[in-house]
């Protein structure tokens, strides 16, 4: 799933704390097992709820169980407190105490 790649040549500086826009940066995007998946999978529709969600959530897993690039996905999620979707495996609630945990 190819969210947030920048084009080539894109901006290079962030936001301290951000990963940069450099392409490098978003590469591990490319052997993603999402690219081709369409992104709804991962997040949730305004009035998604209960075991609607769950089984979206549960089909999203299922693929970050065979992605080569989970880890780092889960990484960039924590790194830029991504607050929504399932990213390398986890859903927003399952983050939701890592990403609270470092504001303290
Ligand atoms: S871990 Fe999941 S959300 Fe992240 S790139 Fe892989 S398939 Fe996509």
């Amino acid at each position: 799933m190819s969210r947030r790649k920048p084009p080539a040549g894109a901006v290079t500086k962030a936001p301290d704390g951000l990963p940069s826009a450099m392409i490098e940066n978003w590469e591990w995007q490319d052997h993603a097992a999402c690219r081709d998946v369409n992104p709804e999978l991962f997040f949730s529709a305004e009035s998604e709820r209960g075991m609607r969600k769950h089984a979206r959530e549960v089909l999203a897993k299922s693929l970050c169980g065979t992605c080569p690039v989970r880890l780092k996905c889960r990484e960039h999620a924590l790194l830029v407190g991504e607050t929504y979707g399932v990213w390398g495996g986890t859903t927003e609630e399952e983050r939701e105490p890592a990403l609270h945990g470092r504001h303290r």
